[in-house]
């Protein structure tokens, strides 16, 4: 299962934390140099007004003192933004940062029946130690536990449960499809036309259907609503964590060299990615290799190695290499692996890397040209699924039939 937790209106509520008389008022945030309405209290929504609205056409209701209006204070804002996100992580096992006011709890292991007690938690320790009122909606899937929030929101419950897709129903029905995660407003006026106004009813339309006029987007959303975990968020920007991990388990044991050097390869790529995203150089590269413990015809084993760099790197190559060099050594051959995995530790914020004082000139220009590097290649494969530039270890030699549902997998042409 997965929650969303999400603060209510949270400039507005930033703000009344430090002005009590604030409350019950209809309050309202202003972008920079006042441009337009960025956040509202519920009192705000209910005077009629609209998020993006320009200041000026309300200007009389802020001058006779029926909306109170304020520029933002965004050093506040994110002040207590990390201060929620903390409190997120005391219930959570596994939490990522989703926007300033916004985290998915990863509740994996957790028993569906303590999710409610656990988002009671959250909320009310949000609320006595911040101020800050907040929504939690766990549901199978990240689309579900939006909708799930959402709709906890508008019926002014701080905590929703939603345990299997086929429930989310009747709430699907009375949401229009604009307001599905992922769904643009142009894109849901493309739907209007096809006869979709609701969640539910794109949620009815055959996967067919969605995916030959959305796309992939369009039916992973669809997925999602149907309770199948599909949209990926490991790649968003999140605050560093003390390591940044990928393993999978093969569709079979394997015990082909070159298949597991590019599936190493490619967990490698992947967490270097994920390092940069958040901003981190990492010190330490780890692999591990695993047998399948029901078959353990061929013997069984788990060999693990790691590589320690003198300069943290993010550097996909660097580490790419390191873990491969790692390979080469605990590999064992004619033993058949069923798991393999690659981790980064010790990491440290990319800009505190100081030179050492030994470092020439060209190692320092080099190391800034492979950072701009490393940029341009993150920018050109942005987004989810197949990288569109990889390194040549990535590419797996034989074996084209094996496919661990990894979403970087590189499909070989048939020979
Ligand atoms: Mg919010």
């Amino acid at each position: 299962m997965v929650g969303l937790a999400d603060c209510n209106n949270f400039f507005v509520s930033c703000e009344r934390t430090l002005n009590p008389a604030l409350e019950n008022r209809a309050v309202v945030v202003l972008s920079n140099n006042d441009g337009c309405v960025v956040a509202r209290s519920n009192e705000a929504k209910r005077a009629g007004i609209k998020m993006g609205q320009p200041a000026f056409q309300i200007k009389d209701r802020i001058r006779s003192g029926e909306i109170v209006a304020l520029s933002g204070n965004h050093l506040l804002y994110r002040d207590i933004s990390l201060r929620v996100h903390d409190i997120f992580r005391r219930y959570a096992p596994c939490t990522i940062d989703y926007s300033v006011d916004e985290a998915f709890l990863l509740m994996d292991g957790i028993p569906d029946s303590a999710l409610r007690d656990i988002g009671e938690a959250i909320a009310r320790s949000c609320w006595d130690e911040l101020h800050i009122p907040v929504t939690i909606g766990f549901a199978p899937s990240k689309t579900l536990a939006k909708i799930v929030s959402e709709s906890c929101k508008k019926r002014g419950r701080r905590v929703g449960v939603l345990l299997d897709a086929e429930s989310a129903r009747p709430v699907m029905q009375k949401m229009s499809i604009s307001d599905l995660w992922g769904i643009g407003r142009r894109l849901s006026k493309r739907l209007y036309t096809s006869g979709i106004y609701t969640i539910a009813d794109f949620a009815d339309k055959e996967l067919g259907w969605i995916r030959a006029n959305l796309g992939v987007n369009g039916e992973r959303s669809w997925r999602e609503l149907h309770g199948e975990h599909c949209i990926e968020l490991s790649h968003v920007q999140a605050p560093l964590q003390d390591s940044v991990s990928e393993s999978r388990t093969f569709p079979e044991d394997v015990d082909d060299y070159d298949y597991i050097r590019a599936r190493i390869a490619i967990y490698a790529s992947d967490c270097s990615k994920k390092l940069r995203a958040m901003g981190g150089e990492c010190r330490l590269v780890g692999v591990m290799l695993q047998t399948n413990r029901f078959h353990t015809e061929r013997g069984k084993a788990h060999p693990e190695g790691c590589v320690r760099f003198v300069d943290p790197t993010s550097d996909t190559v660097n580490i790419c290499n390191a873990a491969l060099s790692i390979l080469d050594r605990i590999f064992i051959p004619d033993m058949l692996f069923k798991r393999a995995g690659v981790w980064l530790s010790d990491i440290v914020p990319a800009k505190s890397v100081t030179p050492s004082l030994f470092d020439s000139q060209d190692y320092m220009r080099d190391r800034a040209s492979r950072t701009h590097l490393m940029k341009a290649i993150d920018s050109i494969n942005l987004g989810p699924g197949m990288p569109v530039l990889k390194l040549a270890s990535q590419i797996t030699q034989g074996h084209a039939g094996h496919n661990d549902g990894y979403s970087s997998t590189f499909q070989a042409p048939t020979k």
